[in-house]
């Protein structure tokens, strides 16, 4: 028996090292990597100038606490407000933990105008965490069920609906602040329509609510851009980070700009390990090498060769809903649960998965090339296509007695 609490219904393999998008189990198997840890892993594995700041860092010093400057955590914090154009960063160690210090950000603001009890308008299908106040913010009954009783102080509205919000903002004085994926990732790899992060924004300015993006999944570099906000040319308030920015290394990230930047005092908010040398090194290093190595200009092309690809091969199976998705972010979604892709695709030697029961999302390192994904296509197409063969063949008749 393990003594790992049984958290997850994990699949039957372990990885024993990896390189670029390929990881192998003990038995020396192969596998394309095309969930990249849930898009973490952006350089892929083992990325030799990755592996060379982390060695040199480890040896010269890992952790000193936030009792004292650390000049790492200045030298990343300055390139997040330069990349960003944001001015002020909180470092934790996770994505729930970036969503946590926006949460608190957000009451704080409120409680400065006076408002005794503030609320955050959140999105249906909305994933933003495990944590307590973020399981309370996320939009998944899944989620939230068996840890009642939830934070209070959210409002929910369907996402991608500009109406819904400006319904809230008229009948409900005590809203401060939206938050909002504007890729939503767990649930389901949805995207918002063109318009949709501006007129957030015009509803955040006309009643001075602040304008959260939970970038934890669609943030460095995914996309195409550093962040998916600057496909709109719209600037947040708030942008919780983590995932992709150590590249395994865990380091989250609660970037703020104007009022919201300022809020927190000494002692208002805090973390052990938040932005400790190692995890900043490391951050550090994943943003020069997307940089150099010019990997967002990889997303932008590769995921749309790959968007492109699944289209044109699918074209003529029956039960392909949509195929959506921006740069290396993309979901299939199929008219069926469809679970059972991920262990099929396993024995193949590929890594997919599957979110809200019946989308394939692929989350692929920003390293990988247009042979790894032809690699892709060749395995995952026909399994998807024999799927939906599957599925819509006439079931054998029931054997008469
Ligand atoms: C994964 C994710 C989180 C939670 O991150 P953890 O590091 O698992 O706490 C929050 N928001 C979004 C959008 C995510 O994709």
């Amino acid at each position: 028996m393990t003594h790992v609490m049984n958290t997850y219904a994990r699949l039957p393999v372990a990885f024993e090292r990896g390189e670029g998008v390929w990881l192998w189990d003990a038995a020396g198997k192969r596998y394309l990597d095309a969930v990249a840890g849930i898009a973490v892993c952006g350089l892929g594995h083992s990325h030799p100038r990755f592996v060379a700041a982390l060695r040199e860092q480890a040896g010269r010093l890992v952790h000193t606490s936030n009792l004292y400057g650390i000049t790492l955590q200045e030298r990343l914090a300055d390139r997040l407000a330069a990349l960003s154009g944001m001015e002020n960063v909180f470092f934790c160690n996770s994505g729930c933990e970036a969503n946590e210090a926006a949460i608190k950000l957000a009451r704080l603001y409120g409680h400065e105008r006076e408002i005794e009890s503030p609320a955050i308008v959140v999105m249906e299908k909305a994933f933003h965490g495990r944590t307590i106040a973020t399981l309370s913010a996320t939009g998944s009954r899944k989620v939230q069920a068996g840890f009642e009783p939830l934070v209070t102080g959210f409002v929910r509205v369907p996402f991608d609906d500009l109406a819904a919000v400006k319904r809230v903002a008229e009948s409900n004085r005590n809203v401060v602040a939206v938050l909002v994926e504007l890729l939503q990732g767990e649930g389901g790899v949805n995207v918002c329509h063109e318009g949709y992060l501006r007129g957030l924004r015009e509803i955040c300015e006309a009643h001075g609510w602040l304008l959260m993006l939970d970038e934890v999944q669609s943030g460095m570099g995914r996309t195409g851009r550093w962040f998916a906000f600057q496909h709109a040319g719209v600037l947040p308030d708030v942008m919780p980070l983590a995932k992709g920015l150590g590249n395994g290394v865990p380091i989250g990230a609660c970037v703020a700009a104007g009022p919201a930047a300022k809020l927190f005092k000494p002692g208002g908010h805090g973390s052990t390990f938040g932005g400790n040398p190692f995890a900043c090194a490391a951050a550090l290093a994943t943003l020069a090498i997307i940089e150099e190595e010019r990997l967002m200009e990889n997303a932008v092309v590769l995921g749309d060769y790959l968007r492109g690809e699944f289209a044109r091969r699918l074209a003529a199976s029956k039960g392909v809903r949509e195929i959506r998705g921006r740069g290396l972010m993309i979901g299939i979604e199929l008219d069926y649960p469809c679970g059972e892709l991920v262990t099929q695709a396993l024995e193949l030697g590929l890594l997919v998965n599957v979110t809200v029961d019946n989308v394939v999302r692929l989350l692929p390192p920003l390293v990988m090339r247009r042979e790894e994904a032809d690699e892709l296509l060749a395995t995952l197409v026909p399994l998807i296509t024999a799927f939906l063969e599957r599925q819509s063949a006439p079931q054998p008749a029931m054997q008469s007695a």
